[in-house]
C-alpha cells in the first residue's frame, strides 16, 4: 500500500515502465481505478550541444524527463544551466564511447562534434564516437526494447552528384580525406543502426541533418553562420573560403527540432533515413551579404582558399518529411537569422 496525493492506494506495474495502475482505496474515490501516468523519461545524448540543448527544452515543455549524456568535448553548461533548477532535468557526465547503464524510454543520439574544426581537431576520436557511441547507445536501446534517433547528416552525400539530395541517393564520399572521419563514421552508424533494426528488431529513427543554426551555436566553431555573424558584429573581415559560389541550406532550430520530436514520436513502420532540412538553397555570397545586411556591420569580405572535399552544393529533397510526417519548416533564413545575431550580439556583450 502507498500514498498518492495523500490516498491510500494499491499500486501495480502495468507493462509500461512509468505507468502505474493505482486502485484508490482510501476517501470518496473509493473503488474506482485511476492511472497516474509517469513522464516519459527521455536520454538526449550529447544534450549539453547546440541542438541537443534545444531538444531538452522542447522535450521538458512537452513534459518528458530529460536525461542529459554528454562529455563536454564542444557541448557548453551554459547550454543548459537554465535548465539546472528543473526535477525533471537530469545531466550524466559520460563519454559514449563506453557504455552506459540506466532506465529510459526513448534515446536521441546527438553526441559528435560536428563543426568540421571541431571533428578534425581529433578525427581518430570523431570516428569512435560516431561508430563506438553508436554501438553503446544501439546496445542500451535494444537491452531496454526502446525506440531511438540517430542524429546522421547531410555529409553522408559527401559532394552530391544528384541535386537536390534524396534519402535514395547513395552519396559521393571520399573515405580518406580530412572529411572522412566524420562522413565515414556517421555512414558506419546508419548501417549500424540499419542492422540492429533488421537482425534484432530495434525500433529506430535516422535523420539527415542539414546545416542547422541559431541561439547557442559555438562563437568558434568555425561554422559559417556563427563566423559570418561574430565577424559582422565585431566589424572584421568577412571570410569567405574560395570564391563564395558553393552553396547550403539553412534550417532554423526550432523548425529542426519540431522536425525531430515529429519523427520520433511517428509510426515505427517509417525508420528512415529521413532528410531534416530546409530546402532554400543560398550561396556562401549571398548568406555574406545578408549578414551584413541585418547587423549593419561595416566588415569588408575576403576571400580565403577552399578546404579540401568542401561540398559544392547541398539541398535537401524534403518530399518524404512532407508526406510522412506533414513536416515543412516555417522559419525564412533572414528571420531565424535575426534571433541568431541578436543571440551572438548579448553574448558578445557579456
Ligand atoms: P555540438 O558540437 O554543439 O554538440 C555535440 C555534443 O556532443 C556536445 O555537447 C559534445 O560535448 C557532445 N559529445 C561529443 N562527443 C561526445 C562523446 N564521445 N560522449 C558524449 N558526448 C559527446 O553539435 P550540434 O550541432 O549540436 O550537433 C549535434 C548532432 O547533430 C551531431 O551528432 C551532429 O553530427 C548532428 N548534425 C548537426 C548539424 C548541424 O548543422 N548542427 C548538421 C548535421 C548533423
Ligand atoms: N565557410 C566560409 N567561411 C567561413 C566558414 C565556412 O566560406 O568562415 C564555407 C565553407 O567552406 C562551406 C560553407 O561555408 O563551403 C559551410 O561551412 P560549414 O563549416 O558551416 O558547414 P559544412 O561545410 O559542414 O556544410
Amino acid at each position: 500500500m502507498g500514498k498518492v496525493h495523500g490516498l491510500n492506494t494499491e499500486g501495480l506495474w502495468n507493462g509500461s515502465r512509468h505507468t502505474l495502475q493505482y486502485k484508490i482505496i482510501g476517501n470518496g474515490l473509493m473503488g474506482k481505478n485511476c492511472n497516474i501516468k509517469g513522464r516519459q523519461r527521455v536520454l538526449i545524448s550529447g544534450g549539453a550541444g547546440f541542438i541537443g540543448s534545444h531538444l531538452c527544452d522542447r522535450l521538458l515543455t512537452d513534459g518528458k524527463e530529460a536525461i542529459c549524456v554528454d562529455n563536454f568535448y564542444t557541448g557548453n553548461k551554459e547550454n543548459i544551466i537554465h535548465l539546472m533548477d528543473n526535477p525533471y532535468f537530469e545531466i550524466i557526465r559520460h563519454d559514449i564511447t563506453f557504455p552506459l547503464y540506466v532506465e529510459v524510454d526513448q534515446i536521441y543520439n546527438l553526441a559528435c562534434p560536428a563543426s568540421p574544426v571541431h571533428y578534425q581537431y581529433d578525427p581518430v576520436q570523431t570516428t569512435k564516437t560516431s561508430v563506438h557511441g553508436a554501438i553503446n547507445m544501439l546496445g542500451l536501446a535494444k537491452r531496454l526494447r526502446i525506440k531511438i534517433f540517430q542524429a546522421s547528416t547531410s555529409e553522408v552525400y559527401g559532394d552530391p552528384e544528384v541535386h537536390p539530395q534524396p534519402e535514395s541517393y547513395w552519396g559521393n564520399v571520399n573515405p580518406i580525406g580530412k572529411r572522412s572521419c566524420y562522413d565515414e563514421g556517421k555512414r558506419c552508424a546508419e548501417t549500424l543502426f540499419f542492422d540492429y533494426h533488421r537482425q534484432h528488431g530495434l525500433k529506430i529513427k535516422v535523420a539527415r541533418i542539414f546545416n542547422t543554426y541559431g541561439p547557442r551555436m559555438h562563437p568558434n566553431d568555425g561554422r559559417v553562420v556563427s563566423n559570418f555573424i561574430v565577424q559582422a558584429l565585431l566589424n572584421r573581415p568577412i571570410t569567405i573560403y574560395g570564391d563564395g559560389s558553393q552553396t547550403r541550406s539553412f534550417c532554423y532550430i526550432d523548425d529542426l527540432v519540431d522536425l525531430m520530436v515529429r519523427f520520433m514520436d511517428s509510426d515505427d513502420s517509417f525508420p528512415g533515413p529521413l532528410n531534416a532540412g530546409n530546402p532554400a538553397e543560398f550561396t556562401i555570397l549571398e548568406l555574406a551579404e545578408m549578414v551584413l545586411e541585418l547587423t549593419g556591420s561595416r566588415s569588408e569580405i575576403i576571400f580565403k582558399p577552399l578546404p579540401s572535399d568542401d561540398p559544392r552544393r547541398r539541398k535537401p529533397d524534403i518530399t518524404l518529411a512532407k508526406d510522412h510526417l506533414g513536416w515543412e519548416p516555417v522559419t525564412p533564413l533572414e528571420d531565424g537569422l535575426r534571433k541568431t545575431i541578436d543571440y551572438f550580439d548579448d553574448y558578445l556583450r557579456q
